[in-house]
């Protein structure tokens, strides 16, 4: 850790660091899997040291959590079922991938002891009637167990030296259940006195994504998706010179495919396009998952395990990235949102209602992904997710029932179902024409814009339009990514 600053005469130059950390996909079959060991045996042949972290294998995270949420009903045939299903799913990759008898017998039975402890988890929420956050992590948790006891066996039957480590012993978070937070500076020490001496020995520390535990060693989880976190946390704290993210796509793409059958892999995204597109529903990374890396300056790339050739997505820091002046680089669309207006004539320059606004939905627990206001000053409008607009309106209509009685405020209401559309690009800043280019090409194919939001970092731009514009609303703008950098000098 100090040596770097330590003048050597037979200077060893540094040892090159990359964190690897694998989806659920790309560990969830036996194929998967033998596909991931063969990207580790390459990395090794490369770097110094490799860390490996892992999901749990895909779908079991749910299959989990669902059991634990039925039992809390009472419901226990769920789990009993859950529990074969687990058994199956995690026997069918064990087989092929450690093929010697004593050692698969092994492996075969610490999944069985997991899976007794997700049985006796089970039944005592089923007892209780009541699934804790605390208990959901206990639970949700066994499935990143069960594939470190998997993957790490499995590098070895191809000689990678390798062993398991739980996150529980490097990652240290506060006790904020199910989405908790990590000390760094706990959290950068522990992770070093424990994967240092393995990594030292040329080992391969195959470490559970997703998990935690607070300083009383209590499990906690960093949210659902939370691996990729725990990848550039681990990163962070040695730290590594690069993280790799394997996925089961070819990187970050320009659009969501099932939409735009053309959308494309960007090569090179900035940490603030990604975290605009990260925060609008383009499921790469999330946004939380950046900042350890961003911080520490590792490169950080995205990959795709089932085409390991492709040179995927480079994350670059802001700075580092190419300026195409104009350039749009990516489109993406949240359903599943309504927007609510607060409206009044009686609202202008009246301080603290936006103010009022935001706490009622916050007494809600809703995260308000869109916010407008015009200078009138007589509407606020934002998005909220659709499960939650009833309760939210009930809350505004409380907070403000004297303005309403008043007529200061005139209403409160909701539209029908709408899309956010996010369109993202470094190019776009300080370039003029921008908008005007997109609000052409939604004009052209009659997308009505119900509301717009623009950040002053001007990376993104977001748009409202009806469910139903979805489509052409998100084709044009795509179109849009082929055109943009050709048409800046026309006048
Ligand atoms: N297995 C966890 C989940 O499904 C964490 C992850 O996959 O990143 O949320
Ligand atoms: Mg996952």
């Amino acid at each position: 850790m100090s040596e770097s600053s330590v003048p050597s005469l037979n200077h060893q130059p540094k040892p090159s660091t990359l964190v690897m950390k694998f989806g659920g996909t790309s560990v969830g079959t036996a194929e998967a899997m033998t596909q991931a060991v063969h990207i580790v045996i390459d990395a090794k042949r490369t770097w110094d040291r490799v860390v490996v972290t892992t999901s749990a294998l895909s779908g079991v995270t749910n299959l989990l959590l669902d059991s634990a949420n039925a039992a809390a009903r009472g419901e226990t045939q769920p789990y009993i079922q859950a529990a074969q299903e687990l058994r199956q799913k995690h026997y069918s990759v064990i087989q092929p991938l450690i093929p010697n008898p004593t050692r698969q017998y092994q492996v075969k039975q610490d999944i069985d002891h997991l899976i007794n402890d997700f049985i006796s988890l089970c039944q005592a929420i089923a007892i209780l009637g009541e699934a804790t956050p605390r208990a959901l992590d206990a639970v949700g948790s066994l499935g990143e167990r069960m594939a470190v006891r998997i993957l790490a066996p499995a590098l070895e039957s191809k000689s990678v030296p390798a062993q398991f480590v739980e996150s529980t012993l490097l990652v240290i978070t506060d006790d904020h259940f199910q989405s908790a937070h990590p000390d760094f500076t706990e959290t950068t020490h522990c992770t070093r006195q424990v994967l240092e001496p393995i990594l030292a020995q040329n080992e391969v520390p195959v470490v559970t994504g997703f998990i935690g535990a607070t300083p009383g060693g209590v499990t906690t989880t960093l949210g659902r998706g939370g691996s990729d976190y725990s990848a550039a946390i681990l990163a962070a704290a040695l730290p590594a010179d690069e993280v790799w993210i394997w996925t089961d796509v070819d990187g970050v793409m320009t659009a969501d495919p099932r939409l735009v059958p053309n959308a494309r892999t960007i090569n090179e995204l900035s940490y603030r396009e990604v975290s605009e597109l990260a925060y609008f529903g383009a499921k790469v990374l999330h946004p939380k998952t950046i900042i350890p890396v961003i911080d520490a300056g590792i490169g950080l790339r995205v990959c795709n395990t089932f085409n390991p050739g492709h040179p995927g997505t480079r994350l670059v820091s802001d700075k580092q990235v190419t300026q195409n002046h104009g350039t749009i680089k990516a489109v993406t669309a949240v359903r599943g949102l309504q927007l609510i207006t607060v409206e009044g004539r009686g609202m202008l320059g009246v301080p603290g209602v936006a103010a009022r606004t935001f706490g009622a939905v916050a007494a809600t627990g809703t995260s308000v992904p869109l916010i407008t206001q015009a200078s009138s000053e007589q509407t606020i409008c934002f998005a909220v997710p659709m499960e939650a607009t009833a309760e939210i309106l009930r809350s505004l209509q409380d907070t403000f029932a004297n303005e309403i009685a008043r007529q200061d405020i005139d209403r409160v209401w909701a539209t029908e179902e709408v899309v956010i559309i996010t369109i993202v690009g470094e190019g776009m800043r300080s370039t003029p024409g921008i908008s005007g280019r997109i609000f052409s090409a939604l004009g052209e194919k009659c997308v009505n814009v119900i509301a717009i939001a623009q950040g002053s970092s001007e990376v993104g731009m977001s748009l409202v339009v009806a469910v139903e514009d979805i489509l052409p609303a998100v084709q044009c703008l795509h179109d849009l990514t082929l055109k943009t950098t050709t048409t800046m000098t026309t006048g």
